[in-house]
């Protein structure tokens, strides 16, 4: 069973306040109607443990405040205060040995139906240990994700995550790690809390967002690091098939990283995965600071 943490405090309403104070009313439009749009971000320590850097800030609040425009949501924070609410919080949570992942929504507090709408921003915060992350096995999910006028991926709210919730089940009651979720024309659309990345003929591929992923800032960061690598990289379709003949397949996204892929439903992928590890090694040592990268921004805490 997983035990989420309890961390001691919260940024809500402006400031930093105890988990116990942090709550929202029951009759909230983000509670009645799951009326939400977040970003998680991640923070990591620097290899000799003196720094710690947000990633990608920037491009986090950015999206955010895509999302929010699109689910007609007030968001009036300004770069500079979201920046300090985040650094704020991290400075209170952050121990020794321990990266965060950051999870800022903006919920809405108060109005109905999109009328009267106003919103809040809570940052929590939760310890992550510092190791890179194993090769899972996934599945092909039964659910689907919803196209751009059901559902549009490119808003991270939380509906969204009520179909990779569906998707997480099923792949536990597999044993699997997680689903990869097709679109409504059956080719690959994302993962349940990431996007698919595959290499085919050297080439490293992925879908383009209006497959029905979200627009991910860790394959924005990818398509950068090939960029300088030399390594070709294409946003395409993705027809269900390739992936049991990807040479290499791996999820990417801010929580989960780069998690190479072991075996897709019954296909075994191969095991030498020689473009991921380079790409892979090549982020660790960026976001770690080990070597500076344009592509890679932090931002000190
Ligand atoms: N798709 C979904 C559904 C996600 O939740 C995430 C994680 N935010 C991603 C893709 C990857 O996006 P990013 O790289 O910006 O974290």
């Amino acid at each position: 069973m997983v035990q989420l943490q309890r961390p001691s405090v919260v940024y809500m309403n402006g400031r930093v306040i105890s988990w116990d104070e942090a709550t929202v009313h029951v009759s909230s439009e983000a509670l009645m109607r799951g009326v939400s749009v977040f970003e998680g971000i991640k923070g990591y320590w620097r290899h000799d443990s003196r720094v710690f850097s947000l990633l990608a800030l920037r491009e986090h609040f950015d999206r955010l405040r895509r999302s929010a425009h699109l689910l007609h949501l007030p968001f009036a924070t300004s770069y500079a205060d979201f920046g300090r609410a985040c650094t704020d919080l991290a400075k209170r949570l952050l121990i020794n040995e321990k990266d965060l992942w950051l999870r800022t929504t903006l919920f809405a507090v108060e109005g109905h139906w999109g009328e009267g709408t106003v919103t809040d921003l809570v940052i929590l915060g939760y310890h992550q240990d510092k190791k890179r992350p194993e090769a899972v096995d996934v599945g092909v999910s039964t659910w689907q994700r919803p196209g751009d006028a059901a559902l549009p991926a490119r808003i991270k709210s939380a509906a969204n995550y009520q179909v990779g919730r569906l998707a997480r089940i099923e792949a536990r009651r597999q044993g699997l790690s997680d689903m990869v979720l097709l679109n409504q024309w059956g080719r690959v659309a994302e993962a349940s809390g990431s996007c698919v990345v595959l290499v085919r003929n050297g080439v490293i591929t992925t879908p383009p967002s209006s497959e029905g992923c979200l627009e991910s800032i860790t394959v924005e960061i990818i398509g950068k690091l090939c960029a300088s690598l030399d390594l070709p990289f294409e946003r395409r379709p993705i027809d269900r098939t390739e992936l049991y003949v990807a040479d290499e397949l791996c999820l990417a996204g801010t929580l989960a990283e780069l998690v190479p892929v072991r075996r897709v439903e019954s296909s075994i992928l191969p095991e030498h995965t020689p473009v991921f590890g380079r790409l892979a090694n090549e982020f660790w040592d960026c976001v770690r600071g080990v070597r500076e990268h344009p592509g890679i921004r932090l931002t000190p805490v």
